[in-house]
């Protein structure tokens, strides 16, 4: 059995800081959020292990450090409005939700955003909301955004998640084919946008509209 506190701790230790994510709100979240409460029964063992873990629907548990690099880049200070795509386990959103005001979260599977939804108001998370649907489209209603993630992959920057972001807003998302991406970091500003490319990742794919087609 393993102890997982301690885990968690060797995790955001080893993995995150030891690999140059220094953000201590960030790193505080991520050794809050009890990550092996969102994985199956039968993988709690690996959930603070250095790599992604199987969720249902043939989706994945991003990697630990991955959550902590994507998390640092939207410099978030603690009264933001977020908009996570892709909410899969849960897991980045309850991150999310240690460290903003409200998140919203979108996925496509509902078995997987009931599920999500499930274990985050167990947790207490009462600041997130979650949606089924196609979350390359953004969540009109209720933006502008002051940072967006997108936790799946697309071979172009969806631009409706652009124009829901508030000036000075950042949104983070994987663009690729459907094997390897690159993690750009969107910044609005006046005068556009300006990009940032933080190296390469491998997500599943962001599938709808402003993604990949079905
Ligand atoms: N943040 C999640 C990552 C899950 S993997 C975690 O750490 O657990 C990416 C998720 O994006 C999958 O659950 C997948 O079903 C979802 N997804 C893919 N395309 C989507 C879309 N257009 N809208 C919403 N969710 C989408």
């Amino acid at each position: 059995m393993v102890n997982f506190r301690k885990a968690r701790e060797r995790m955001v230790e080893v993995q995150v800081m030891g690999r140059g994510v220094h953000d201590e709100r960030v790193l505080e979240a991520m050794l809050k959020v009890p990550r092996h409460l969102f994985v199956d029964e039968a993988l709690r063992d690996q959930a603070y292990s250095d790599h992604p873990l199987p969720i249902a629907e043939n989706q994945t548990i991003s990697q630990p450090y991955i959550v902590g690099l994507m998390t640092e880049s939207l410099e978030l200070k603690g009264t933001e409005k977020v908009l996570e795509i892709g909410t899969g386990s849960g897991y980045q959103t309850a991150v999310l939700a240690e460290l903003v005001g409200r998140v919203f979260s979108i996925e496509r599977y509902p078995d997987l955003g009931y599920r999500a939804n499930s274990i985050l108001r167990k947790l207490g998370y009462d600041n997130v909301i979650i949606r089924v649907g196609d979350g390359s489209l953004g969540w009109p209603d209720d933006a502008p955004f002051d940072g967006i993630i997108v936790t799946a992959g697309t071979p172009t920057i969806p631009q409706p998640l652009v124009d829901q972001l508030v000036m000075g807003g950042a949104l983070i998302v994987p663009v690729g084919d459907m094997t390897a991406q690159e993690l750009i970091l969107v910044r609005r500003v006046a005068e556009g946008i300006k990009k940032t490319n933080l190296g390469g990742v491998r997500f599943v794919n962001l599938v709808g509209k402003w993604g990949w087609k079905e």
